[in-house]
C-alpha cells in the first residue's frame, strides 16, 4: 500500500509516518522548503526521515499537487498540512484561508482527477464546535467556528462532504479535539507549560506565562489519533468522525498537573491578569499576560466520540494524566539531554 502524506513534518505527520510504515505502508510526504530544508519532526529521527520518500512542494501549488498526485497514485492520502495555530489565524487569516482551504480543494480536485480509487482523510477539528450549543460534542453538534482558523476548517469540511457525494469519492473529515504530544509545536498551551517546568525543573527562574487560565479542553496523545484515522479509511463505506478522550480539563488543570509531575504544588493567588500560580515556598510561577487572550475564545470541549468506539473500535489509550506526564518527563529529558528536537 501507497500512502501520502501532506503536513508530515508536523506532529501528526511524525507519528502518523511511523503508523504506516510499521503496517508495511510505502510513505510518501510532502514538505515545504523554509529558508533552509529542515524537516520538523522528522529531524530528529533518522531511521524515519530514510525510510520516508520526501516530495519538496507546497500545497498552495496546484500544479505539484497534481503531478504528484499522478505520479504517485497513492492508496491513501492523509491531508494534514495546514496553518494550525488558532491563535496567528487571528493574524493572519488570509493565508490560514489560503493553505486551509485552497490546500484542501487541490488535494480533492487532483485526486478527483487523477487518481479516483484514492481514499482521503482531511484534518478537522473540535474548533468548528467554536462556542459549542451542547457538551459533550458529537458528529450531529451544530457548528459554530470562532476564529479564521475553525472558518477555514469548516469550508474544507464541507467541500469534502461535498465532493464525497458529488463524485463519490471515499473521503473522510476526522474531526479531532486537542492531541498533544512529545514534538507539539511551542506555540501551543501544553507544550508551553510542560517546557516551562521542565526547565524550572532543571533551574530556571523564569515563570511560565500564560493568557485564559480557564480555558476549557479535551486533550488528547496524537499516537492514539493517527491510528483513528488510519481507520477511517479501512472502513467499507466513507464517513466523518469526532475522536476525543471524553475527559475535560481546564488550562489551569494541565498546569497544576504538569508541576505535580516535578513533585511541586500549586497555589493560586490574585484575580485576572493579577493572578499568579506560586509554590508552596512563595515563588512566582506562573503569570497570566492579556497580550496571550484571543479576540474570541473557543473552549467548553469535550468529544462524545462513541461513533469511533463503535464503528471504529476506537478507544483513547492515553489519557490526561498520563499525558501531562509523557510531555513532562520527555521535555525534562530532552532539555537535560540537549535532545535535537528543533522544534523548542
Ligand atoms: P502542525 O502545525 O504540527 O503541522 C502542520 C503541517 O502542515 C506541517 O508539516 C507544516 O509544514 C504543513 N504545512 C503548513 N502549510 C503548508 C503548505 N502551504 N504546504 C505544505 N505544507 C504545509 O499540525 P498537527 O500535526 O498538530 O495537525 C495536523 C492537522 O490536524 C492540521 O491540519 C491541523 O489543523 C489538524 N488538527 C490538529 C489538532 C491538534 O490538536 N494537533 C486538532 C484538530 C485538527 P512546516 O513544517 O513547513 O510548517
Ligand atoms: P488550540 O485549541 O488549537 O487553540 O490550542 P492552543 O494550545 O493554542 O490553546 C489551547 C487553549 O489554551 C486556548 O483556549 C487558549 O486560549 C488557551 N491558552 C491559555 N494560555 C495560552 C498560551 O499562552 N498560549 C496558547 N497557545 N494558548 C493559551
Amino acid at each position: 500500500m501507497k500512502a501520502l502524506i501532506t503536513g508530515i513534518t508536523g506532529q501528526d505527520g511524525y507519528f502518523l509516518a511511523k503508523l504506516l510504515l510499521s503496517k508495511n505502508y510505502e510513505v510518501y510526504g510532502i514538505a515545504r522548503r523554509k529558508s533552509n530544508m529542515s524537516l520538523g519532526t522528522l529531524d530528529c529521527d533518522e531511521t524515519l526521515k530514510r525510510s520516508v520518500n520526501i516530495l519538496w512542494g507546497d500545497v498552495l501549488d496546484n500544479p505539484f499537487i497534481e503531478s504528484t498526485i499522478k505520479q504517485v497514485k497513492p492508496d491513501e492520502v492523509y491531508h494534514l498540512a495546514a496553518q494550525s495555530f488558532v491563535g496567528y489565524s487571528f493574524e493572519n487569516p488570509e493565508v490560514t484561508y489560503d493553505v486551509n482551504i485552497k490546500g484542501t480543494l487541490h488535494v480533492l480536485n487532483s485526486i478527483k482527477d487523477y487518481s479516483k480509487s484514492t481514499r482521503l482523510y482531511n484534518a478537522t477539528t473540535s474548533e468548528m464546535f467554536g462556542k459549542p450549543q451542547v457538551t459533550p460534542q458529537n458528529e450531529k453538534t451544530p457548528f459554530f467556528p470562532r476564529s479564521p482558523y475553525a472558518i477555514s476548517k469548516l469550508a474544507a469540511y464541507w467541500t469534502v462532504a461535498d465532493y464525497r457525494e458529488a463524485y463519490g469519492m471515499f473521503a473522510v473529515n476526522g474531526i479531532l479535539f486537542n492531541h498533544e504530544s512529545e514534538v507539539r509545536g511551542p506555540e501551543f498551551v501544553t507544550k508551553k507549560i510542560s517546557l516551562g517546568v521542565a526547565k524550572i525543573y532543571h533551574g530556571s527562574h523564569d515563570p511560565i506565562v500564560l493568557g485564559n487560565l480557564d480555558a476549557k479542553k479535551d486533550w488528547g496523545y496524537a499516537r492514539d489519533y493517527v491510528e483513528a484515522m488510519w481507520m477511517m479509511l479501512q472502513q467499507d463505506k466513507p464517513d466523518d468522525y469526532v475522536i476525543g478522550t471524553g475527559e475535560q480539563h481546564t488550562v489551569r488543570e494541565f498546569v497544576e498537573e504538569a508541576f505535580k509531575v516535578i513533585g511541586m504544588t500549586i497555589r493560586w493567588k490574585g484575580e485576572g491578569v493579577n493572578e499568579v500560580g506560586v509554590s508552596e515556598d512563595g515563588r512566582v510561577l506562573v503569570k497570566v499576560d492579556l497580550r496571550l487572550f484571543r479576540p474570541l475564545e473557543s473552549d467548553n470541549y469535550m468529544a462524545d466520540y462513541t461513533k469511533a468506539r463503535i464503528k471504529l473500535g476506537w478507544e483513547p489509550a492515553v489519557k490526561f494524566k498520563e499525558l501531562v506526564k509523557i510531555m513532562v518527563e520527555h521535555d525534562i529529558k530532552n532539555l537535560s539531554q540537549n535532545h535535537c528536537f528543533k522544534r523548542y
